[in-house]
């Protein structure tokens, strides 16, 4: 007889992905190993925007309704309204009944992290996994450690580790490089933009910051933020790897010049890969599946990524525990999930998105493009809040929230 395994379940990477994939299988009774490269609280680059599909999340699966969210102290600011851009104009100021959140993802991540392991996971920081066997099923640590385990989750984020161990044909990597985006982002405390700001600039901002203005067409194939927090903001621009992989950083800075923004022009942002649209459809191999970033799990259009982390780690969490309670196949059930609960809305997405970016390379009037905007915006915010489905934008969709436990 084979011998007992370290670990029922080893998770690698204690992001929003690992943490929540952790906590779940924890909770359900399972031994769980989450190692984390980084110590908590860590940094990570992203506006931290929470959308209400995200706070629902957080209500359902951690029993955080927005009480226990701001007593922890995980919003950090509530944007009621948002402003949209093509160019220098600005087509829609909308106010929204449901706001838009910002997290800070040093104390976001920290949470969830502590919350599996209040839940029963071995939260191991500074634990970084450096290869993966499959047919053993071990995982080995930059220590030189060797862990086995009967599942492992690889939730190591966008340069993902256990990602890169899988065999060819997993992941269709050319998909992926083409599927990849790039972002530019710089965190800016309030005072210096106070101090700093042109407010005669191209394209002027709301006086006080207040809520997310987002830029279409800032870059190819991709879009610019200002988000704001309490102390700061936070300006980004990212899109497609492919579409600008050269000029991306001489683009942030017009960007910035643009929204008067020239005094920071000379920082250096942090430049992140992220994915953009590069889903893997069946993101396992023999009892190795990937969540979140590693599995290529994010919005195609706004590249919003700590919902679909979460919800993939929660389908995930399902397979695995089906597995290893009554011996139901983990891939084909995970694939089976994602591809019933999850696929069909970022297929969706992924038209939306060729569609409007084809439209916004100056041979539409931009006229028309507001039309079309003003037409349908209700509707696209009620899809980005996860209320509606992006599947024609008609009906309600369930399938993003339904319990799979
Ligand atoms: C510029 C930018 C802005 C963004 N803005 C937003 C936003 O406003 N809202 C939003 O919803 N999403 C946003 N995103 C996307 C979001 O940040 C990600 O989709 C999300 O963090 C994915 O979560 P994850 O748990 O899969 O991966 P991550 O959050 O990347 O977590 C992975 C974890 O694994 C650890 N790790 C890595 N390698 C190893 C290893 N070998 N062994 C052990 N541990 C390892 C890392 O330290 C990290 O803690 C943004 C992304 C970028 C780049």
């Amino acid at each position: 007889m084979r011998d007992q395994p370290d670990y029922d379940v080893i998770v690698a990477g204690g992001g929003p992905a690992g943490s929540t994939a952790a906590f779940l299988l924890a909770k359900a009774g399972h031994r769980v190993g989450l190692f984390e490269r980084a110590v908590y609280p860590r940094e990570k680059v992203c506006g931290g925007c929470l959308t209400q599909k995200s706070v629902r999340f957080l209500d359902r699966v951690f029993s955080l309704p927005l009480d226990a969210l701001r007593r922890e102290g995980l919003l950090d600011f509530t944007g009621k309204g948002c402003a949209l851009y093509i160019g220098n104009r600005r087509v829609l100021a909308e106010g929204l009944a449901e706001p838009f959140y910002f997290t800070r993802r040093d104390r976001y991540d920290a949470c969830l992290a502590l919350m599996a392991r209040e839940a029963g996971a071995e939260v191991r920081e500074g634990t970084e996994v450096t290869a993966v066997d499959h047919v053993q099923r071990t995982v080995t640590t930059a220590e030189g450690e060797r862990c086995s385990a009967r599942v492992i989750v690889g939730a190591d984020g966008i340069h993902s580790s256990v990602r890169r161990s899988l065999p060819e044909g997993v992941v269709d990597r050319q998909r992926w490089r083409r599927n990849l985006g790039l972002a530019l982002e710089i965190k800016i405390n309030r005072g210096e933009v106070e101090m700093h700001q042109n407010r005669e600039a191209a394209i002027p901002l709301d006086a006080d910051i207040g809520i997310p203005h987002v830029f279409l067409g800032a870059c190819p194939m991709g879009y610019g933020w200002v988000f704001p927090n309490t102390d700061a903001v936070i300006v980004g621009i990212g899109g497609l790897f492919e579409a600008n992989r050269r000029g991306l950083p001489g683009r942030f800075r017009e960007f910035l010049e643009s929204i008067g923004f020239a005094a920071f022009a000379d920082r250096k942002p942090a430049g992140c890969l992220l994915p953009f649209g590069n889903y893997t459809p069946s993101p396992a191999h023999e009892a190795t599946v990937l969540v979140g970033d590693a599995g290529g799990f994010t919005s195609p259009i706004l590249g919003e990524g700590i919902f679909y982390a979460q919800r993939t780690a929660e389908l995930a969490a399902h397979a695995i525990d089906r597995h290893l309670t009554s011996g139901a196949p983990l891939a084909a059930t995970y694939t089976f999930l994602l591809n019933r609960r999850l696929i069909p809305e970022l297929e969706a997405e992924m038209r939306i998105r060729d569609f409007l970016h084809s439209h916004l390379d100056g041979r539409t009037p931009v006229i028309l493009l507001r039309l079309l905007i003003r037409a349908t915006r209700r509707r696209v915010i009620d899809a980005v809040q996860g209320h509606r489905s992006f599947q024609g934008l008609f009906r309600r969709d369930e399938d993003l929230h339904t319990a799979v436990w």
